[in-house]
């Protein structure tokens, strides 16, 4: 895989974050700009560069991965409220960090569609 990624380095330490939930197979943080007033990023510690990558993947890894977001959410306390999860995926979508990452928002109504 190509050079080490800013959420390489936020996995390994080298770069600071706000740890919100973690376990084996996830570690989930604060968005540094955060766009609602709950913003994490949930990522998995097996590199993998986008939502595309997910078709190829072993499914236990997927599974775990997703498990992972939603218990995020729900240590968030979003359950009851709702909350949305996102994947921008290449170009079109704006994603700027090559490395998977699910974005969780909520703690307010969002608007739909987003832009
Ligand atoms: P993308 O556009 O790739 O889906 O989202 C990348 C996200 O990473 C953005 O929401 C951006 O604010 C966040 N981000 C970029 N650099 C950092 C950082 O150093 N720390 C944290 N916590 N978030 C970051």
């Amino acid at each position: 895989m190509s050079e080490p990624t800013i959420f390489d380095k936020i996995l390994a330490k080298e770069i600071p974050s706000e740890a919100v939930y973690e376990d084996e197979h996830v570690y989930a943080f604060r968005d540094i700009s955060p766009q609602a007033p709950v913003h994490v990023l949930v990522i998995p510690r097996k590199r993998m560069q986008s939502f595309a990558d997910l078709q190829h993947a072993d499914p236990s890894v997927v599974a775990s991965f997703m498990q992972g977001v939603s218990k995020a959410a729900a240590k968030l306390g979003l359950e009851e409220g709702g909350y949305r999860v996102v994947f921008n995926t290449g170009s079109d979508a704006l994603q700027t960090v090559p490395y998977i990452h699910a974005h969780i928002l909520g703690g307010r109504k969002l608007g739909w569609p987003p832009g």
